[in-house]
């Protein structure tokens, strides 16, 4: 029987850091995936890596293979575009000098981070990854868990990582059970080029259904930006399967010209937007990570920010046995500041959702009391970056 000391489960952009990390760290690492490598070629989200993100895959290695593939985020506008009319009636700026060193983070095409992370894999004596092989049951044993897996090996490892996703097998084998919300809600993802430069600001601007997002990328062949649209299914249903030029013409009335004219220059991709918090992060010798712990609506750039503290945790907290009581004990701490955080992000969604008009003018107001009032806009800044201490 083959032997690690982790094996992590599941190689999306969460489970491939986990890797990157734990084997920097000096763990043998396996990580597995049920789908075949090139899968992440289809994923056409963007992910605004915030300032500790950045930091931990600077440590493992991985950040400075992505040259020329990030494009850096100095300020975040929010726009309320609530009232009877479709047009911008309060607007608040946050720059990210005004709480730190600019910028705040960095946008990054998830398809060039998986590229990045299975790289510096490939590049790690301690990692392995197998593609095309997914967990079929776990054996717990009092120093390891025995995992079977599809491709007929058994696996002796010390600590388990379940990375596999928001309908985590890891999750389900380990009796660890979760509390989902849906929302009745999709966001449409694509690309977009203009020619007004965005500046490094990204702007979500509020109306119905759910913000609209256009967050910078690096340019190619002029500006780009990613957008993250969220409706209701049945309107992003209908958006999404709109012709070329009648969508361009929705986009560009939602997009109130905030860059001037945009051009669709990728196909569409509709998310089901969900959250969803697991009832513990541990089970003997098994550790949940991402979104098979926790899954938020995508807003404020925090899904797969807090991810990546997850695995942050975990690296810091494991010594020379990875699953040991102790230190998955001490991971176990993190689950009232996520459950918080997800009940926060769960609140503001339904405010951006809100059709009715006298919530939308509370939303209106409130964003207006953050724009004027410096401490509170400086808090809420330092809330979003996931900074601890939250003193102006
Ligand atoms: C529209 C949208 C925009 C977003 N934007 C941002 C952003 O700007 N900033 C941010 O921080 N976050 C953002 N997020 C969140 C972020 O994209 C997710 O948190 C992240 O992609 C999820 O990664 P994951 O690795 O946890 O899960 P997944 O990507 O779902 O990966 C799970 C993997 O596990 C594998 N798997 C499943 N079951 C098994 C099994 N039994 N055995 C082996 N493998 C298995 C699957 O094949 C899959 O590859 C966004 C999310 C959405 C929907």
């Amino acid at each position: 029987m083959d032997e690690v000391d982790i094996l992590v489960v599941g190689g999306g952009v969460a489970g491939l850091t986990a890797a990157a990390v734990l084997a920097s760290a000096g763990h043998q690492t396996l990580c597995i995936d049920a789908a075949p490598a090139e899968a992440g070629a289809r994923d056409s989200r963007t992910t605004a890596f915030l300032r500790p993100a950045v930091e931990l895959l600077t440590d493992a290695g991985v950040w400075d293979r992505l040259s020329g593939a990030t494009a850096p985020l100095d300020t975040m506008r929010l726009i309320d575009a609530g009232g009877e009319k479709n047009e911008a009636r309060e607007i608040a700026d946050f720059h990210a000098a005004e709480i730190s060193e600019p910028p705040f983070g960095w946008n990054v095409a998830n398809r060039d981070m998986r590229q990045a992370l299975i790289a510096q894999c490939e590049a790690l004596p301690a990692a392995t990854l197998a593609f095309g092989v997914s967990l079929e049951s776990l054996t717990p044993r009092r120093a390891c868990q025995i995992a079977r897996l599809s491709d007929g090996r058994a696996i002796r490892a010390r600590l388990i990582v379940g990375a596999d996703g928001r309908n985590s097998a890891v999750r389900d084998i380990a009796g660890i059970g979760a509390k989902r919300t849906s929302y009745g809600q999709k966001a449409l993802v694509f690309t977009v080029a203009h020619d007004e430069p965005h500046q490094g600001v990204s702007t979500e601007i509020h109306r119905t259904g759910g913000p609209f997002t256009l967050v910078p990328l690096p340019d190619a062949d002029g500006p780009r930006s990613s957008i993250v649209w969220m409706e209701t299914a049945g309107e992003a249903m209908r958006l999404a399967a709109l012709s070329d030029a009648e969508f361009e013409q929705a986009l560009n009335e939602r997009s109130l010209d905030v860059l001037g004219p945009l051009r669709a220059i990728s196909p569409r991709a509709a998310w089901p937007i969900i959250s969803l918090i697991a009832h513990r992060l541990t089970a003997p010798r098994i550790a949940l990570v991402a979104e098979a712990a926790h899954v938020v609506p995508p807003i404020g750039a925090q899904g797969l920010n807090m991810s990546l503290a997850d695995i942050a945790a975990l690296r810091d907290g494991i010594g020379d046995d990875p699953g040991a009581a102790d230190s998955l004990a001490a991971y176990q701490r993190r689950w009232p500041e996520l459950a918080a955080r997800v009940a926060g992000i769960d609140t503001l969604n339904r405010a951006a959702m809100a059709g009715a008009q006298p919530i939308r003018d509370l939303r209106r107001a409130g964003l207006g009391l953050i724009a004027r009032a410096r401490p509170v806009r400086q808090t809420a800044m330092r809330m979003g970056l996931g900074v601890r201490d939250t003193r102006p």
